[in-house]
């Protein structure tokens, strides 16, 4: 369902524009449509007020809870069942954020990413992208939101577009916490700029070589990363909200002086973050994080020469829960592993890959 839909819907159903607003502010915050000390009676039209219970009931059935993981750090991964019976993953983060999933499914296939395995199965409608949020809303304050689960949001642009105008403008969040990451795509940089809610930008960076780049990302679009850079420069000076660089740090693959070197002749001051994300190792791939001792000395050399740089780890990685382990877990039917806490059902479907999650859990 996609958030049109639902305005049909309110329409249909004898809302005026002022209904309409009231309906989907309340929903995106996560309040009852009964809120307020108002009685409906006195200013809503009865065919709305009479259909609303049911409509409430709808949009609580685009995103149900079906476990919960919680990790050592603050945050809990959610496995999210839809109304299809697909799944997805949702991450409560420390500090009032949630990260969202946009696809069931992801077609970019990066190697070390689970999620990418299986190429996409289906686009994740705008309206239960917005679910997603109401449902950890349900479960915590939330004032951050940040498009990194499972999928690359420029795959489902208007879905997720849609989405961020909505929590802007009804869900309250603050335009700079909605968090939009991407592999690089041309679609994102002529698009974002056109909104009214205008959301900070993630770059999924994770090299600094071309050729690498297609290796481990093998369809993303195949823009040079220096390109993707200045694009991201733009857009970061044109919102006065810094890019967050994300690098999934592999041993031997991306962690070595070469990258550092070109890391800081490519973004050395600019309004910028690099957030080195040490890998989590997924099952059945043969990736490996750098020792603690390199990744600490990458972190020291990067911000010694001028780059601002967070180490992060993957939210809930303590759960094993990492790039789409949960989806695939519950898929083989071992759920019960360690840190799952509750089980609400059991469905074959997809989880997120959310390596970056805690960097953006805390970056502004
Ligand atoms: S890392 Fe992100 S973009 Fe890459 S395959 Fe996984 S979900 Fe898709």
């Amino acid at each position: 369902m996609n958030i049109d839909q639902i305005r049909q819907r309110l329409r249909s159903l004898g809302a005026g524009p002022g209904h309409e607003q009231r309906a989907l502010r309340l929903w995106t915050q996560a309040k009852p449509q009964n809120s307020g000390k108002q009685a409906l009676e006195s200013f809503m039209p009865k065919p709305l007020r009479e259909a609303l219970p049911a409509l409430e009931a709808e949009l609580a059935g685009l995103a149900q809870l079906r476990s919960e993981h919680p990790g050592a750090d603050g945050s809990a991964r959610l496995l999210v069942g839809l109304n299809d019976g697909q799944t997805v993953e949702t991450v409560l983060l420390p500090r009032e954020g949630v990260c969202v999933s946009s696809q069931v499914g992801c077609a970019v296939g990066c190697v070390f990413c689970m999620t990418g395995r299986d190429g996409l199965i289906r686009q994740v409608g705008s309206a239960e992208i917005v679910a997603q949020v109401v449902l950890a809303r349900s479960m915590r304050p939330v004032r951050k939101v940040v498009f990194m689960g499972m999928g690359e949001p420029a795959h489902n642009l208007d879905n997720v577009c849609d989405a961020i105008q909505l929590l802007g403008q009804e869900g309250g969040i603050g335009h700079k916490s909605l968090v939009f990451s991407t592999v690089g795509d041309e679609r994102v940089f002529e698009r974002l700029p056109q909104g009214r809610v205008k959301p900070a930008l993630a770059l999924s960076l994770h090299t600094t070589k071309p050729e690498l780049r297609r290796e481990l990302l093998p369809r993303a679009p195949a823009i040079d990363p220096a390109e993707l850079v200045a694009q991201a420069e733009r857009y970061a000076r044109a919102t006065g909200y810094p890019v967050q660089y994300q690098w999934t740090l592999i041993e031997g693959v991306n962690d070595g002086d070469d990258e550092l070197d070109a890391i800081v002749h490519l973004i050395k001051g600019h309004y910028a973050i690099m957030n080195m994300i040490p890998y989590n190792a997924v099952d059945g791939l043969g990736w490996r994080r750098p020792s603690t001792e390199r990744t600490t000395e990458i972190f020291r050399s990067l911000n010694q020469r001028g780059v601002l740089t967070r180490l992060r780890q993957s939210a809930g990685q303590d759960v094993e829960a990492g790039c789409g382990q949960l989806r695939a877990r519950e898929a083989l039917g071992r759920g019960a592993r360690r840190g799952v806490v509750s089980i609400v059902a059991a469905a074959p479907g997809q989880s997120g890959d959310v390596a970056a999650l805690a960097a953006a859990a805390s970056a502004e």
